[in-house]
């Protein structure tokens, strides 16, 4: 059976690596709240999802 005579050498190894980056998260401004929010998704800060209220938001004073 066939075994690699050599390992791969840094430089070939960090080549290859050099696409496993995490991918950032993409953010834009809710239009309800103007906060940055993931889009198609609940706003974090006020609840809302295209114009609908989704999540009780409790504001403690
Ligand atoms: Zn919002």
């Amino acid at each position: 059976m066939a075994v690699p005579k050599k390992r791969h050498n840094s430089s070939r190894t960090r080549r290859r690596r050099n696409h496993q980056t995490h991918a950032r998260t993409a953010l834009q401004k809710c239009p309800s709240c103007s906060e940055m929010a993931q889009p198609h998704r609940v706003c974090t800060h006020c609840g809302t999802y295209r114009d609908r209220q989704y999540k009780e938001i409790v504001t403690t004073v």
